[in-house]
């Protein structure tokens, strides 16, 4: 058996697995269960492999909360004393990517990761108004193919069906594409994307609904490529926070404001997955074998990020390979907190995607 060890308290990337049962088709395929979560112990094991990571979530229990509470809500914490962070879904398709995240809105979605950084969010800000000014700016892209499309785009709005069928998400003529870059001090920004500025819980969901829709929209006609792009929902904070040193009679009013801005991006990764299965006839074709540059490239910053001599070396960390690992680049590493969550399925059909998630995973650490 190959026990990773597990000590990864100082590592900048937190890993967790997410084991969703097994669902109504896998049942009526007769699949069977090959994941099993050790009690009491952050470990899963499949055959004769056995991980270990920084939380297991299993299909039994409520785990949503318990992952928020662990995972996620520090680092919205993070966002009030301007740290970047980042909140990564991985997984092949049907893993439970977007059910975990909350980006998609047909099941149960406000037990997802977003909707429930959003709630925490406006609650924070309403106990610390007082203090400080806040500004809530939201972007909601998508990354397929190396290109960058923005899911809030107000054009794609009701924007009605093509002859063909295809809704939505054609690039608009004459719209230059949006571009990444890099400020002198190093911030990431996208030139040409939407960034709705919202000012309350219920704005802020309306753009998660709005760019989940634009996403499924397009994919339903467009050979499901939603399960192929990047999908990625950022939080921007920025907050004026006065410090009163004065409050005594006599003193003079100076009153000093400390400028913040953090960013947090909640990412619905492409699946994982290689060859891609097609389900209906029960044809199983292989599409030739197609690995996202996204997701290699984000494997090679992650595992270059965790590697502490590496990083003590000040080695190359290769953000410039793909859009994706570009646009996170100062919300991975250095001051930033990232959070992985493997999807993984416990069905044993999936259990050779299974292990590849388990073992990027596992690299990250
Ligand atoms: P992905 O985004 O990785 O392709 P989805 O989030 O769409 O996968 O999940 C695939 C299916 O599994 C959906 O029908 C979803 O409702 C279901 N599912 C995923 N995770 C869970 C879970 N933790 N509990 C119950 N059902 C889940
Ligand atoms: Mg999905």
């Amino acid at each position: 058996a190959a026990t990773a060890a597990a000590t990864g308290e100082d590592c900048c990337v937190k890993v967790a697995v997410h084991v969703r049962p097994l669902i109504a088709d896998e049942k009526l395929q007769g699949c069977k269960d090959c994941v099993t979560v050790v009690p009491g112990k952050p470990q899963v094991q499949i055959g004769s492999h056995s991980f270990t990571f920084d939380h297991v979530y299993g299909s039994t229990g409520s785990p949503s909360s318990a992952m928020f509470g662990e995972c996620v809500a520090s680092l919205v914490d993070g966002l009030f004393q301007g740290y970047n962070a980042t909140v990564l879904a991985y997984g092949q398709t049907g893993s439970g990517k977007t059910y975990t995240m909350g980006t998609g809105f047909k099941d149960d979605y406000q037990g997802g990761i977003i909707p429930q950084v959003m709630s925490v969010l406006f609650d924070k800000i309403e106990i610390l108004k007082h203090q400080s000014e806040f500004q809530l700016h939201v972007s909601f892209i998508e990354i397929l193919k190396e290109e960058v499309r923005d899911l809030l785009d107000p054009s794609f709005l009701n924007k009605p069906e093509t002859a063909n069928g295809h809704a939505g998400k054609v690039n608009v003529p004459g719209k230059p594409p949006i571009q990444i870059r890099e400020t002198s001090n190093g911030v990431i920004t996208l030139a040409g994307s939407t960034e709705v500025s919202v000012t309350t819980l219920k704005e802020m969901a309306a753009c998660l609904e709005q760019g989940s829709l634009s996403r499924a929209t397009g994919s339903t006609n467009m050979n499901n490529q939603s399960s192929r792009s990047h999908a990625i929902f950022t939080i921007t904070l920025e907050q004026m926070r006065k410090l009163n040193s004065s409050s005594e009679i006599g003193a003079n009013d100076t009153m000093n404001e400390e400028y913040l801005c953090a960013k947090l991006h909640l990412v619905d990764l492409a699946g994982s997955e290689r060859a891609k299965r097609t389900g209906s006839d029960g044809l199983r074709f292989k599409e030739g074998v197609h690995i996202n540059k996204g997701l290699l490239a984000l494997g090679n910053v992650i595992s270059a990020l965790g590697d502490e001599k590496k990083r003590k070396e000040g080695a190359h960390v290769p953000y410039r390979d793909s859009k994706l690992t570009r646009l996170l680049q100062d919300s991975l590493g250095g001051n930033s907190r990232t959070v992985m969550i493997a999807c993984i399925s416990p069905a044993d059909i999936n259990a050779e995607e299974t292990l590849n998630t388990l073992k990027y995973a596992n690299r990250a650490r």
